[in-house]
């Protein structure tokens, strides 16, 4: 180093990101951590959810902090505004959309993820062992063959599209990705049902295949994908000269739980030659249920599987993956040369597969981590039974509701979702508008979606904390709110969520 750069202050240890007082850093530090463990203790005497006000939004309108704030200080508006206004999904009075619960464990994890900062694009390092180990796990977990392959991605909307892009490159061949889809690609069709999740018609689309090359085939009336219009569909699609090439099943739509009849479907892709992927986003983890894998039968036989560790499996967000039979089509999707990427066979460059060949990130964070602990710390029998719960909990949320006669069940339960509403006049209106009181009161969180064109309160259990406390109290805010708003009542509603530290 020259004498005149060795001379420059600004290069010296003590002028980097580092805090130049250790222990001050570190008591804020397990602050922090002691708070958030409170949080989450103490999770049951918080509202569920509370709106913010428009002072509060304006909090996060401000200027590019160029000049530095103290740590306390961005901590305590983390307290004030954004725990108060957080999703809600930690507290077991959350039923909307499938969320997740997380653990505490779980965060543990990320803090110690974060700590390493760990890139698992490649390289040779212990993270990606942590990564492939999980990979293995689930490989193990639906009965795939050595030489599967598998990815941790943000979540199943991903894992999906990637499935899109495996199995054109397998339908089309190499030249798919150099040439593009050309005019044997306008010909590929797919197949899902009409209870399929928006993100396969999404990712038809954003991988230049159109959403309209997806067909959307008839469901029965416990929302299972029809076999018989599946085959007819193929069959119509072969005889006007295009080429089907995938079959997306569902295993739990996201409406009400429903199952494709995989070992049916399994059947048919391999008598047709079609790529058999699994939207399995939250059902496939029941296969750690002894008592519902079963209902999964057939799960074993796709080519692939995507799912969502951070829903069912209780890992915080996010940790979606994909799964894929044959490890081999899985890199000819997504694997690419590249000079600064080069592979050695020894130092921090070896190590011959690299995340990075089989999807479109280079970059990666260490999702596997929290999985890791997640599955370790708890065990799979465990998080299984909670699986299991989660359905006792939905059966005894759909007792109550045919018990109760100002209210109606919209759809059968198959899994952990229940599907009802408030009888009353204008009900779509009426139930819109309970939703958003029992929301706005914080007592708890289901969603709605629209059956056969009637809207529905829908619950999906989901968190472990859930328990049969929280979900009568939602059927008593259901009742509530249902009497208040069918008597044309707008209900008083006063929640107030407080920081995480109160008092400040
Ligand atoms: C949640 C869900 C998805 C989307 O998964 P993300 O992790 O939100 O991207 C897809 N399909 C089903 C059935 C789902 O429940």
């Amino acid at each position: 180093m020259s004498t005149e750069l060795r001379s420059d202050a600004s290069l010296r240890p003590a002028e980097t990101l580092d805090p130049q007082d250790w222990s001050e850093l570190r008591a804020q530090g397990h602050r922090m951590l002691d708070d958030m463990i409170d949080y989450v203790a103490g999770i049951r005497d918080r509202t569920v959810w509370q709106p913010m006000s428009q002072a509060t939004r304006q909090r996060f309108r401000s200027d590019l902090p160029h000049r530095p704030t103290d740590l306390a200080e961005v901590y305590r508006d983390f307290s004030e505004l954004v725990v108060p206004h957080a999703t809600g999904n930690v507290h077991p009075g959350f039923m909307g959309w499938v969320h997740g619960g997380g653990t505490v464990v779980g965060m543990l994890a990320e803090m110690l993820a974060a700590g390493l900062n760990a890139n698992l694009g490649g390289r040779d390092h212990a993270p990606i062992e942590i990564e492939r180990e999980v990979v293995d796990w689930t490989r193990q977990l639906f009965g795939f063959p050595q030489g599967a392959s598998g990815l941790f991605v943000t979540g199943t909307s991903m894992a999906n599209l990637m499935a899109v892009v495996i199995a054109r490159r397998a339908a089309l061949g190499a030249a798919v990705r150099r040439d593009g889809l050309g005019e044997s690609g306008q010909r590929l069709r797919a197949y899902t049902s009409k209870a399929a999740h928006g993100c396969i018609a999404k990712a038809m689309d954003i991988c230049g295949l159109g959403s309209a090359a997806l067909r959307s085939i008839a469901v029965d009336a416990a929302h299972r994908i029809s076999i018989a219009a599946l085959r007819e569909a193929v069959a119509a699609d072969r005889a006007a000269g295009l080429n089907p090439f995938l079959v997306v099943a569902s295993a739990g739509t996201v409406d009400i739980g429903a199952i494709d009849d995989l070992a049916d479907v399994a059947e048919l892709c391999r008598s047709e030659g079609l790529w058999f992927h699994v939207d399995g986003a939250f059902g496939a983890l029941a296969m750690m249920s002894e008592e519902l894998a079963p209902r999964l039968a057939g799960i074993t036989r796709a080519d692939s599987i995507a799912l969502d560790f951070h829903k069912w499996g209780q890992v915080p967000y996010d940790a979606g993956f994909l799964l894929v039979r044959d490890g081999e089509r899985h890199r000819d999707a997504f694997a690419s040369p590249a000079a600064y990427l080069r592979r050695e066979t020894r130092g921090l460059a070896a190590g011959a597969e690299w995340p990075c060949d089989l999807g479109p990130d280079l970059s990666r964070g260490f999702r596997a981590l929290k999985t890791w602990f997640t599955l370790r710390t708890f065990g799979t029998d465990r998080l299984g039974s909670m699986i299991a719960r989660s359905c006792r909990l939905a059966r005894h949320l759909a007792a109550r509701v045919r018990a109760e006669p100002e209210l109606e069940l919209l759809a059968p339960v198959n899994l952990n979702i229940v599907c009802f509403r408030y009888r009353c006049q204008d009900a779509d209106a009426i139930n819109g508008a309970v939703v958003a009181d029992i929301h706005e009161s914080g007592l708890a969180a289901p969603s709605t979606t629209m059956l056969e064109g009637r809207l529905a309160i829908r619950a999906a259990i989901v968190n472990h904390r859930t328990g049969v406390d929280d979900v009568d109290r939602l059927v008593d805010a259901v009742l509530m709110f249902g009497r208040q708003r069918a008597a044309g009542v707008a209900p008083l509603i006063d929640a107030h969520a407080p920081p995480l530290v109160p008092g400040w």
